[in-house]
């Protein structure tokens, strides 16, 4: 079958890598791509977040199915666009991608079907917000409703904070994002983070991982949109899955069914856990950056099936064929980031690394020029490894880390510390 996939980062490259070892798949198409991406399938340029302009590449390319990777193009309906156009698609519509576009509406599903979840209220007002937030105390949580690339969330330690918080949200700072903020108690525990495909009806899990969203080791310095990832989360045991899957995902499926809203896709449930027990921080719509890279790496060739059982109603045949296997990935970052850095710095090194079911280095921000790979972004090369132990994973990975020739990059050198 011909297979479009939406996105050029590192999740994108992790889901074409698998997608392509599956047998199924005849042309593999990826809008836009990177030069990672480019090694193993077509690349085309074409405005993902047009519903219109991705229906007739798909009518002109005689696409079969459509993978939407980002969130953007969700919540902008793309999904929708393709399934009214008849193609077979993989990606919940708008509006039940509303369960990461909007922290209030998740909120609003937590309490319709009683998912246990950090008590909250809503404000579209500043004056009510500061009064709420000085009755409560620190800490406290100050969310932008809607998409702010996550960095509308401020875990505010004291009262000061948390209103200053809400003086920058009503103040702009997060455009209409920040229209409406709730705010929620603090929850103490560990995080981890649980997929879950489903079709609307019948949920599948696909694995536990978790990231590590600060930029420096020992989880210190400022928040990026990850350093690394590893699967499965030792934290998320088979029981307290169990029980999240009982108390939070299916009813969440169930209540968005009733509503006439079904989802359809991966959903991400990023959860907090304690004392033997989870709760919900938020739903996202779509693979985690870089978590889909180590859950790929786990799946291979097998997601392909996943994702079709899932676009197409039948997960209640599908099942996983698990390896009792670890995989971890380590970002590696230009130098400055997530503040200011430099583009286009050169690469090396990345041709003479085997490339196998084991270990491979996805591409989330590098353009080719001249046969040179160049870093074209904050976030750029995912090394991502599998091993019987996490141990053997991460050391893996470090060494391919070690062989890439990149003055102007750098990681974390503690990739997987929780579990380790
Ligand atoms: P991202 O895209 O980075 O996942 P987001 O903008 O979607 O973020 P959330 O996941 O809701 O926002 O919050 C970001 C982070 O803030 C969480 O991963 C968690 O560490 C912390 N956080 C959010 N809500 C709470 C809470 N109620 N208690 C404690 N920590 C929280």
């Amino acid at each position: 079958m011909n297979i479009l996939i939406l996105g050029s980062g590192g999740r994108e490259h992790a889901l074409a890598w698998a997608v392509k070892q599956n047998p199924k798949t005849d042309r593999l198409i990826v809008a836009p791509g990177n030069a990672g991406i480019a090694q193993l399938a077509e690349c085309a340029d074409i405005d993902i977040l047009s519903g219109q302009a991705v229906v007739t590449f798909c009518e002109e390319n005689a696409i079969d199915f459509v993978i939407v990777g980002p969130e953007a193009p969700l919540a902008a309906g793309v999904a929708d666009a393709t399934r009214a156009a008849g193609l077979l698609t993989f990606g919940p519509s708008a509006a039940a991608a509303k369960l990461e576009a909007s922290k209030a509406f998740t909120k609003e599903i937590c309490d319709a079907c009683a998912a246990p979840t950090a008590a909250y209220a809503r404000f579209t007002e500043a004056a009510p917000a500061r009064a709420y937030v000085t009755a409560q105390g620190a800490p406290i949580v100050i969310k932008a409703d809607g998409l702010a690339a996550g960095k509308g969330v401020i875990v505010a330690m004291t009262l000061d904070e948390a209103l200053a918080a809400i003086d920058d949200m009503f103040g702009g700072e997060f455009g209409a994002a920040g229209a409406e903020v709730v705010i929620e108690e603090f929850m103490q525990g560990e995080e981890a983070s649980f997929f879950i495909l489903t079709d609307g009806t019948h949920a599948l899990p696909i694995g536990t991982a978790q990231d590590h969203k600060r930029v420096g080791d020992g989880d210190t310095g400022p928040n990026t949109g990850g350093m690394g990832a590893y699967s499965p989360a030792p934290v998320l045991t088979d029981a307290i899955a169990q029980r999240a899957m009982d108390e939070i995902v299916l009813p969440t499926i169930r209540e968005m069914a009733r509503r006439g809203t079904p989802y359809q896709g991966v959903l991400y449930a990023g959860l907090m856990i304690e004392q033997g027990r989870a709760r919900l921080v938020e739903y996202n719509a779509r693979f985690g950056d870089p978590e889909c890279q180590v859950l790929m790496m786990r799946l291979g060739a097998q997601a392909l099936d996943l994702l079709l059982a899932c676009a197409e109603g039948r997960l209640d045949q599908a099942r996983v064929n698990w390896a009792d296997d670890h995989a971890l990935t380590v970002v590696m970052a230009t130098k400055g980031y997530p503040g200011r850095y430099s583009k286009g710095s050169a690469i090396r090194g990345l041709d003479a690394l085997p490339e196998t079911s084991s270990q491979m280095v996805f591409h989330a921000g590098t353009t080719a020029r001249d046969g040179q790979i160049t870093a074209t972004g904050g976030r750029v090369l995912n090394v991502t490894a599998r091993g019987a132990t996490l141990a053997e994973a991460q050391a893996r990975a470090y060494a391919i880390v070690d062989a890439i020739d990149w003055p102007e990059g750098f990681c974390r050198r503690d990739i997987g510390w929780r579990a380790l």
